[in-house]
Order: structure tokens, then sequence, then C-alpha cells
């Protein structure tokens, strides 16, 4: 398990190794034919690459080119319950929120899913909060067919479930599952995640393994980007993907980079990232894995989102409403979280193509696999 390999690196020293980095590091990170290591991708998120981001765009545009031709995938949320017996300090379903909970039943799911279509999308990411007693399996089990018969891609980002539970999703055509561990800093992953289940940090870092053991298709991780240093995080998110992909080769594996957004609450990020920073982060990752997919939100800004197509993101969300209903049903519910580019996927499908890419509605690894 992640765990053991987990426990043998120390936070601290990750980061003063990182901030270390020189641009002779960066440089033999960069002119490597090989497959980089985790020392190369040290060097590449260290604050020395960032004098070399304009090379860095180049290499990770032409590795994602080669690896997944011009082509971006289309994807949308829907939220479906806002239930959470969780209180993570920087979300608005937090429990501590008095908000109105709901959970959509099969009719409401059946009218945002004819709502949906009409846009397009043959690839959807179903959004809960964590309450495994309003919508835990034997719901999952109940809305997850409902999906299925409309969409080819059907992604979920749930609360951390046992393999066995996985196990039944897979057998009903769950595709994929995104787990974030929203801080990999262990000594303060507990500020954040005070109560309920997901203050249990290991039980959450554990979870990739449970899906890999359950043969999911497709697994997304990845790391809330403003509650703590950044490069420190992409370093264990690098290292959690190594691990996975060698312990469970036959999965594929995406990530993604949610940035802090307003949500009830007012939390305000701890550590803040620039745009800049954050295309060293997306260009590091491409260098370091050609294959892994890497997905970018409505969370980011239009113009910001628009100039990352051509350099390594291979999938993106349009369109998206972060409310349970909120496509049709229950429109004024409350939002997770604001977003910030509020085009609708027509707008974002034509700004694709403008830049000579693909839009890809369906799953590629359908399409093309
Ligand atoms: S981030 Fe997820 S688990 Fe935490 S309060 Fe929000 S919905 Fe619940």
């Amino acid at each position: 398990m992640f765990k053991e390999i987990f426990d043998t690196y120390n936070w601290e020293e990750i980061k003063q190794n990182i901030y270390s980095k020189t641009s002779a590091d960066v440089e033999s990170a960069m002119s490597k034919t090989q497959r980089r290591t985790l020392e190369d991708f040290k060097a590449l998120v260290s604050p020395a690459a960032i004098d070399y981001i304009e090379q860095m765009a180049q290499l990770s545009r032409d590795l994602t080119l080669k690896r997944f031709g011009k082509n971006i995938q289309m994807y949308i949320p829907v939220y479906i319950s806002n239930e959470c017996h969780n209180s993570c300090v920087y979300c608005g379903f937090s429990k501590k929120n008095n908000i109105k909970r709901i959970t959509l039943t099969e009719e409401q799911i059946l009218k945002e899913i004819k709502e949906i279509k009409k846009l397009g999308f043959e690839h959807i990411l179903v959004v809960t909060g964590e309450n495994d007693l309003k919508a835990g399996v034997e719901y999952f089990k109940k809305v997850l067919p409902l999906f299925k018969s409309e969409f080819t891609h059907v992604s979920m980002e749930i609360q951390p479930l046992m393999q066995s539970g996985y196990e039944q999703l897979i057998q009903l055509g769950l595709n994929t599952i995104l787990i974030y561990q929203e801080t990999y800093n262990k000594n303060f992953y507990k500020n954040f995640h005070p109560a309920g289940k997901k203050s249990d940090f290991y039980f959450r870092l554990e979870t990739p393994d449970r899906l890999g053991k359950a043969n999911i298709n497709k697994i997304g991780i990845g790391f809330l980007i403003g509650l703590d240093d950044w490069r420190t995080e992409a370093f264990y998110t690098s290292l959690h993907l190594n691990y996975l992909e060698k312990n469970y080769w036959k999965t594929k594996y995406s990530i993604s980079f949610p940035r802090l957004r307003p949500a009830a609450g007012e939390f305000e990020p701890i550590v803040n990232i620039t745009d800049k920073e954050l295309v060293q982060l997306i260009c590091a990752y491409r260098i370091f894995n050609e294959n892994v997919e890497l997905s970018i939100s409505t969370r980011e800004s239009e113009k910001f989102r628009d100039n990352l197509i051509k350099l390594g993101i291979t999938n993106i969300s349009a369109g998206s409403k972060t409310n349970p209903g909120g496509y049709s049903v229950f429109k004024e519910s409350l939002k997770q979280f604001e977003i910030h580019d509020k085009r609708s996927p027509e707008e974002i499908s034509e700004i694709i193509k403008q830049q000579g890419y693909e839009v890809v509605w369906k799953d590629w690894d359908k399409t093309y696999n």
C-alpha cells in the first residue's frame, strides 16, 4: 500500500530539497530523453525552473501532441447531493454550514440528464458530498445506470469507499473515480479536515490502492491548491502517481489542478500560486509523465484556460454548475464553490477549434484504442 512508501518521506526535507534545486538541475531534467525521475520532477517545480517556463511550455506541448494528438476531451460535472458528514473548512457543503440539503431523486436526476444531453456531452462527472447514509453505495447503485444509459464515460467524485463498494459500481459500468488527497502534509491535514471520516488521512491516502485492486479503468488524483506549499504537494502527487502506475498498470491516470475558489464560509487560501506558476506545474507534470491525462476545470478564468489548451491539458470542463439540481430542478441551490469561466460548452468548443484542436465529446479511450 502507498502508506508504506509515503511514510519513508519527510515533508520538510522534500521541501528544502526542491527549493535548493539549481538551473543546472533544471537543464539536466529538461534535456533527458529517457523517462524523468522524481529528482527531475523536483527540479521542474522548483523556483529555479520559472526562468525556463518558455522551454518547459514548448516541451510540454510537444510531448502532449506526440501522445494525445490535437484532441481536447470535454466533460461536465453534475452535482447530485450536497449531504456531507465532514467539515472541510474550505467547502460550502461542510456540515457546519446551515444550508438546505438536497439529494436528487431518480426522477430529478433524469431531468438533469435531459438538460445536460442538450449540450452535447458524452462524458459526465457525477459529484456528491460525503455521506454514506444519504448518498452511499446503495444510492449510487440506483443512480449509476441512469447515467450509463446516456453517457459513454461516467466519472464519479464521491466519498472514499471500500474495495467491494467500488467493485459493485464498476460492474455497473463506472469508468473513473476522482479522489484528491487535498493536502499530502499529514501534520496539517486535520486542521482542514477536523471531523467526519475525511479526518482519517490514511484512509483517504489509500483510496487509490483500493480502486486499483478493484480494477477500475481510470483514477484521477491531485491536491487542493491553496492549503500548503504547492511544490511539495506536487512532488507527493507524482510520487503517488509513480507508485500507482507501477502497481496497477492496467489503470489509466489523470491529474487535476483544483485551485481554491470562494465558497460559503469564506476560507482564504493559505498559500497562493500565480498563473505563471500554475503553468509551470502543468508543464512539469507533462514533462515528468507523458501518459497522464491533465484536466482543467471552470475554476480557472477564461483567458487562462484558453492559453492552457496548447500547453499539455487533455481534458476540460464547460458549462459547469456546482450545485445539486443546478441544470434544471434546483437552479438556485447553494454552489459548492463559485466557478470562474461561465462560458457555454459551445463557446469553449469554438475556442478549442480556433486553436486548431479537435473537440472530443466521446471518451477517447473508446474512440482511439
Ligand atoms: S470538500 Fe467534500 S467532504 Fe469536504 S465538506 Fe465539502 S463536500 Fe464534504
